[in-house]
């Protein structure tokens, strides 16, 4: 591991404020977890050599409810999610996705906010979010917006955050509904997924997919189709169309396509 930091240029944030008028007057990488950020480091993947350590930042720890808002700090780990009551019953299908990251390691380093601002487009978290209709809170020295989960990814691991912001939150309102959760990978831990699925069952049911396009996606075809009372097999046959996955080393599109359906099928079975 020190191999891996020796030569980096590393500064420390005492504070959020400190943090964010760091960014602002010295552009830097921000460091949360490093789950993904050493992995990248140690393959030589990883460009920038100026970094921003962010893990002091307590205020960026909590999880609390404004109002009927769940909000979730963006440096809350993935045991915490696990551990949390609030989220387990406001959220559960996060609880689920969190279980399956990774090993207890990484599930006790990584953080949801480096899930999102990472933006694989197989990251975990992602579809739990897009289903949820998530609001990522974004904050730099000047002014703080909240961007819909479903605007923040701009293509393959862009995002619309600027380099002197920070994701300070998660925000997720009030989900009425069945939760449903499903990853689909090539073993039950330490695999990132071949394809992953949240999905909400209400009379507008919301459907999100990971690992088939260049970012998580909503599929609002299949979710209209469904709401306007079509069967599973015209769902299903819809979905086909509508998501366009891609071969890579984890999978083939054949594959995911026909998991794709598979899994729409089951999530409806089972939250019926
Ligand atoms: C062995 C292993 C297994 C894994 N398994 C899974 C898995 O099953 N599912 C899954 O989804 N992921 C998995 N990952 C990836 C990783 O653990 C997650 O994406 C994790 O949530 C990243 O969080 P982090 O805090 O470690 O991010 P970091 O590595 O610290 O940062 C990741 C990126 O996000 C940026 N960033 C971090 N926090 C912020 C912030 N608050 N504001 C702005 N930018 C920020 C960093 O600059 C960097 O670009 C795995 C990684 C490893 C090494």
């Amino acid at each position: 591991m020190r191999a891996i930091v020796e030569g980096l240029d590393l500064r420390r944030a005492k504070s959020l404020d400190d943090a964010l008028h760091i960014l602002r007057d010295d552009p830097r990488t921000p460091m949360a977890g490093n789950t993904d950020l050493y992995v990248a480091l140690n393959f030589g993947t990883l460009v920038p050599r100026r970094f921003l350590d962010i893990r002091a930042l307590s205020e960026l720890r909590e999880i609390s409810l404004n109002g009927d808002v769940l909000v979730i700090g963006a440096l809350t780990t993935y045991t915490s999610l696990i551990r949390s009551d609030v989220v387990g019953s406001r959220l559960p299908m996060l609880v689920e996705a969190a279980r399956q990251v990774g090993g207890a390691q990484i599930q006790n380093r990584g953080t949801l906010g480096g899930n999102v601002a990472n933006a694989s487009p197989a990251g975990d978290s992602l579809p739990v979010l897009a289903a949820a209709d998530a609001t990522i809170v974004l904050r730099s020295a000047a002014a703080e917006r909240r961007v819909p989960i479903t605007q923040f990814y701009t293509g393959y691991r862009t995002t619309v955050m600027r380099p002197d912001e920070l994701v300070v939150a998660i925000e997720v309102p009030p989900v009425e509904g069945r939760q449903w959760f499903r990853k689909v990978g090539t073993r039950a831990a330490q695999a990132i997924s071949k394809i992953v699925v949240a999905a909400v069952r209400t009379s507008a049911p919301r459907i999100a997919f990971g690992s088939v396009a260049p970012t998580v996606v909503r599929v609002p075809e299949t979710e209209r189709a469904l709401a306007d009372g079509a069967g599973i097999d015209e769902a299903a046959q819809i979905l086909s169309r509508e998501i366009k996955p891609i071969d890579d080393i984890r999978s083939t599109a054949e594959y995911r396509l026909r998991v794709a359906a598979n899994l729409l099928r089951r999530f409806w079975e089972e939250t019926s």
